[in-house]
């Protein structure tokens, strides 16, 4: 992921360049619950998260604006050029969604088939081992996930296969369920070839 396409505001808000008002509007208010430094237990999370905050904020400022929005569009230098686009399976309806890089940051996609609407993580880092937590008498998987700005996010998974052997570092897409936001699939994207599961 370049820098510029770091700090623009479409990849900021996880949305593409043709959204629609409304679907800037939801993806700005998820953004910025998803960021909210109480949701941070550490120090260093919490200002992390504070400054994405801060960065949708200044995106929010200008998309959610109409005028303003019309003339970044026309001063947006990669305005014509293709986004780097990854399909993932709805977790409602299998259809194909096409997502956005979002650098690891969750992003809200709509599914253009059944209109339902779920969180990705797509290319983000791997942070250590995925360890178990036990939720009641369940046994679940946590894993741990790096974006490209620093942040850290928590994801649930009912199953980890044991082929996965994941590993630290490994770069990876999780398609969350609508409702619980827990893992559905894993993707692990390798050197040739993504190969994906499914989890939840
Ligand atoms: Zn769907």
């Amino acid at each position: 992921m370049t820098h510029r396409a770091a700090d623009d505001h479409y990849q900021v808000l996880g949305v593409a360049p043709d959204a629609g008002a409304d679907e800037v509007r939801a993806a700005w208010r998820f953004a910025i619950e998803a960021f909210h430094p109480d949701r941070y237990t550490s120090p260093e999370q919490a200002e992390r998260a504070h400054l994405m905050a801060a960065r949708v904020n200044a995106a929010w400022e200008v998309l959610g604006d109409p005028a303003r929005r019309r003339r970044y569009d026309l001063s947006r230098p990669s305005a014509d050029e293709p986004a780097a686009h990854l399909e993932v399976p709805c977790p409602q309806c299998l259809g194909r969604c096409g997502v956005p890089d979002g650098g690891g940051r969750p992003v809200l996609v709509r599914c253009p088939s059944c209109r339902g609407a779920f969180r990705a993580y797509v290319g983000a880092t791997l942070v250590g081992r995925p360890h178990l937590v036990w939720r009641g008498l369940r046994a679940r998987h946590v894993l741990v996930l790096l974006d490209a700005s620093g942040a850290m996010h928590e994801v649930v998974s009912r199953k980890l296969p044991g082929e996965l052997g994941m590993v630290e570092g490994e770069t990876v897409t999780v398609v969350c369920t609508p409702r619980r936001g827990h893992a559905r699939y894993l993707i692990v994207h390798g050197r040739s070839t993504d190969i994906g599961w499914r989890v939840g």
